[in-house]
């Protein structure tokens, strides 16, 4: 908690409100787990950080002025140690020709997370004129627009109405392990939503926020992207 608020105060007053460093970092002050890996604003460095990570890693651009970082080719998956230094000259060459004045922070290095084991989800915050923050629990990846299977709740969310939550999507069965997979780890499931609605309530500024991929995995759940805007 402190540390949340630490990091909030950080940024508050800043000229632009839409955390990239910091948002991973708030997550993990609130016992959401995120993949291994940092933020860095040089080549050497990310490959410094990719040599401390097992698997081949991930890496994306971050930049306030892109919000979708897929869509202009801003994520690279499974790059190994010795394509790091190319793969971070081309993201910030493509993040510079989608938007030649884009505020690049850097890259972000994260160690790879096995989506096949697991299932994408979404957990978010919105603003309800009416009824204050609303969580929303919903199946991600690439069937999200398509599906739109998703579920709200005003916040505070209990522990009972988080596990509803992850009961009454259409798509539970996915959770509890259809066609002989192994079921993912619902009780994490449940826990993040209700950990982010701890956050969002406890720093009413946390205006937006999405975790989109939550990967849960039969072993446990992680934020694999996060975007939030502050007040
Ligand atoms: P954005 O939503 O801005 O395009 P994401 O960080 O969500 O960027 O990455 C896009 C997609 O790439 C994710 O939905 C996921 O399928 C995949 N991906 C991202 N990070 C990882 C990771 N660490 N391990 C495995 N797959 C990843
Ligand atoms: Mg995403």
């Amino acid at each position: 908690r402190e540390r949340a608020r630490e990091i909030l105060s950080s940024v508050k007053g800043r000229d632009d409100t839409r955390l990239g460093v910091e948002a991973m970092d708030l997550l993990d002050a609130y016992g959401i787990e995120t993949p291994q890996g940092d933020i860095v604003d040089a080549p050497a460095d990310a490959l410094e950080v990719a040599e401390g990570i097992e698997s081949d890693v991930v890496m994306k651009i971050v930049s306030p002025d892109i919000l979708h970082k897929s869509d202009i080719g801003g994520v690279k998956v499974g790059v190994p140690n010795e394509e790091v230094y190319d793969a971070y000259e081309d993201l910030v060459t493509r993040a510079r020709n989608y938007q030649p004045d884009a505020n690049i922070i850097g890259v972000q290095v994260q160690e790879m997370v096995d989506l096949d084991a697991g299932v994408e989800t979404i957990v978010g915050m919105n603003k309800d004129p009416q009824f204050g923050p609303l969580l929303m629990f919903g199946l991600g990846g690439i069937f999200v627009e398509v599906l739109e299977d998703t579920t709200f709740r005003v916040a505070p969310v209990s522990e009972s109405e988080a596990a509803e939550m992850t009961e009454e999507i259409d798509s539970a069965p996915l959770l509890r392990g259809a066609r002989g997979r192994d079921p993912v780890d619902v009780e994490g499931v449940s826990e993040t939503i209700q950990r982010l609605s701890q956050l969002v309530t406890d720093f009413p500024a946390i205006l937006e926020l999405d975790i989109n991929p939550l990967v849960a995995a039969p072993d446990g759940v992680k934020a694999v992207d996060v975007r939030l805007t502050v007040d």
